[in-house]
């Protein structure tokens, strides 16, 4: 069977980004419920999609994965903008408010005297994402998965 919507698939994956490691699982492959789940990575899904068990590679432009990347979303700010137990330092992370109130997670991405300079494009904006591993088993899901919006283990639901 053929990964799709309300699959449960279970793989292995490495995220690489530039040559570099991004993201993977380690160890133990992930199961999951194709379509619901917003825990992994994106485009590892679009990556996947029909596909069958076996090993697997595809390059996704920055489009399909974290969008481009939008030099109006960096910003300088006075460090007297941020409280004062802030960690200012490149490569500080924090969830800031955008114009809307809602949060979004922004990067130290460089500290000159009091002028700090933000980022709140997400850290893979603009990078094509290099996805490959091994699609270990594709089953369908059952209806009580289903229903739940999420891959039950061995022995069902545990939560
Ligand atoms: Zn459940």
């Amino acid at each position: 069977m053929n990964v799709a919507s309300n699959t449960v698939v279970t793989l292995e994956y490495t995220l690489e980004v530039e040559g570099e490691e991004a993201e993977a699982t380690h160890e133990e492959p992930v199961s999951f419920l194709y379509g619901h789940s917003h825990h992994l990575p994106r485009g590892l899904e679009a990556a996947i999609h029909g596909l069958p068990a076996g090993p697997f590679r595809r390059s996704l432009p920055p489009e399909e994965g974290y969008g481009s990347y939008q030099p109006e979303r960096v910003s300088v700010a006075d460090r007297g903008d941020f409280p004062s137990d802030t960690a200012l330092e490149p490569g500080s992370e924090f969830y800031a408010q955008d114009a809307d109130g809602s949060p979004v997670a922004v990067r130290v991405t460089s500290v000159e005297g009091d002028r700090v300079t933000v980022d709140a494009n997400p850290r893979l904006a603009g990078k094509t994402l290099e996805y490959r591993g091994v699609i270990h088993r594709v089953r369908e899901a059952t209806p009580e998965e289903l229903d739940h919006g999420h891959a039950h283990g061995e022995g069902g639901c545990h939560h």
